[in-house]
């Protein structure tokens, strides 16, 4: 069967990477027209099974990781699920070299075979609707005039910064004690002009730090749709985040494309026809619907919220629930975790805009 993914970013290059494992599927890669010039950033996952080629692609690798509120500080570590960066580029050239082995064909949109000869999965991004919440951050990877990074524990959330746009936090990545990744990130429906962030990123790194970048390496920016989203282009079906592949709550989606295309090379192994899945339980997606809608509607409670979770759950508990591994008694954990009133608002909130929804 002649199989055609459109698009090749990371989901389009993964399943290129396993073409082995499909030999019923003549597998092209499809550049589309119209998609913007690739520019290479970061890809944060915790390691699991499965992702060996991941991790020898990354950069580097953290077994301690922390989140930082107001008043606390949590201290997460896993010395199974070490927290690894990896260069996106350097990802999909690796997938490349695999899918080549494959003989998976590279080809241009043009090239396309447009009939039923042919199937075709969409990989372009989903659309968001319009007051969705985004997650939107710049990082600057940045050298710094003293040596002020421990370089052993990753910083995820810091939230010691400006509130007053959203829930806003600083993500810190110590390669050395003088160089970091730092970004600058928002959960909120609008996105900021570029000096906003790279404003918070300096303030943040003379308040905590009483450091001053020196040299800029490398800037890049992003917007994740969070959320329910609508396919790219309704007629054809899906693969990665534009099969559901984005955790509706954090934006995580890399380990969930994964988790979609293993899948799906399992079914197409016990004979079943090749379609790409919402990673998802429902039950993870009704969370992350009730925990957006706190979020959004009361975004002062987000570092409170996700202080109180990250305090009471262990390192590798945490990396369960953020990789959609979660079983009953952590989701309970999780939610007895949380400040139960905003909780409940929520539930009710969301219950309720659905219900309308529904009416309408
Ligand atoms: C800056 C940034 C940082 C991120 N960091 C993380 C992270 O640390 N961890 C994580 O899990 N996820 C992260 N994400 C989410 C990330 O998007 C996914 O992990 C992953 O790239 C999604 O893979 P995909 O194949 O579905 O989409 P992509 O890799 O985005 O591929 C989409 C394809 O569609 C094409 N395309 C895009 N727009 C158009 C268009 N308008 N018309 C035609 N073609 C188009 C692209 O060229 C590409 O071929 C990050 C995203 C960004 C933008």
């Amino acid at each position: 069967m002649k199989t055609q993914i459109l698009g090749d970013g990371v989901a389009a290059m993964m399943l290129a990477s396993y073409a082995d494992e499909l030999p019923n599927h003549e597998i092209s890669i499809v550049h589309p027209s119209g998609a913007p010039i690739t520019r290479d950033h970061m890809l944060g996952f915790w390691k699991m099974d499965g992702l060996e080629m991941a991790v020898e692609s990354s950069r580097t690798s953290w077994s301690k990781w922390a989140i930082i509120t107001d008043g606390n500080k949590s201290v997460m570590h896993s010395d199974k699920h070490a927290y690894h960066i990896m260069h996106k580029a350097n990802y999909l050239h690796n997938c490349r070299e695999k899918a080549e082995q494959h003989g998976v064909k590279f080809i241009e949109e043009s090239e396309m075979i447009t009939s039923k000869s042919a199937q075709t999965f969409d990989s372009r991004p989903p659309r968001a609707s319009k007051n969705a919440m985004l997650q939107h951050f710049l990082g600057q990877e940045v050298e710094v005039d003293k040596p002020v990074f421990d370089p052993s524990t990753a910083v995820l959330m810091d939230f010691r910064v400006d509130q007053n746009e959203g829930m806003h936090f600083i993500y810190l990545l110590p390669y050395s004690p003088t160089q970091a990744l730092v970004e600058s990130t928002l959960f909120t429906t609008t996105v900021l002009e570029r000096q906003f962030y790279v404003d918070a990123i300096n303030e943040h790194l003379r308040d905590h730090y009483g450091a001053s970048i020196t040299n800029i390496i490398h800037e890049e920016q992003g917007v994740i749709p969070m959320g329910t989203l609508s396919p790219h282009d309704d007629t054809i079906p899906g693969i990665g985040a534009n099969a559901g592949a984005i955790r509706p709550a954090s934006g995580y989606t890399f380990v969930f494309i994964h988790q979609q295309i293993q899948r799906a090379i399992k079914a197409s192994k016990q004979g079943k026809s090749l379609r790409f899945k919402r990673p998802h339980k429902a039950v993870d997606v009704w969370m992350d619907a009730v925990l957006l809608t706190v979020l959004k509607n009361w975004p002062r409670q987000g570092p409170k919220l996700v202080g109180r979770m990250a305090s009471s759950l262990s390192g590798d508990e945490f990396v369960r629930f953020m990789s959609g591994q979660s079983n009953w008694r952590l989701r309970f954990k999780v939610i007895m975790a949380m400040p139960k009133l905003p909780f409940i608002r929520g539930v009710s909130k969301h219950i309720f805009r659905r219900s309308e929804k529904v009416v309408a």
